[in-house]
């Protein structure tokens, strides 16, 4: 589990398998959801920051975070 920082103009979109950044507004291009460097929905992580994607990123209310599970490396 790691925390994700939200960015202004942006939301989260829970796809098949994976769960990446979309910007508000804008269907079908996809961005790493860690660093929001654009990426396809067909890749398994990002070319950018290295990071696996995650099966879920979800709202922590206690703390006010979004943590994503799922993206740990084998
Ligand atoms: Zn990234």
């Amino acid at each position: 589990m790691e925390l994700v920082n939200t960015k202004d103009g942006f939301n989260f979109k829970i796809l098949k398998d994976k769960t990446l950044a979309v910007a508000a507004g804008v269907d079908g291009v996809f961005y790493c959801p860690f660093c929001y460097s654009q990426t396809s929905e067909t890749e398994a992580k990002c070319a950018s920051c290295g990071k696996n994607f995650p099966e879920l990123i979800y709202y922590h209310g206690d703390d006010d975070t979004w943590i994503a599970s799922g993206n740990e490396s084998n």
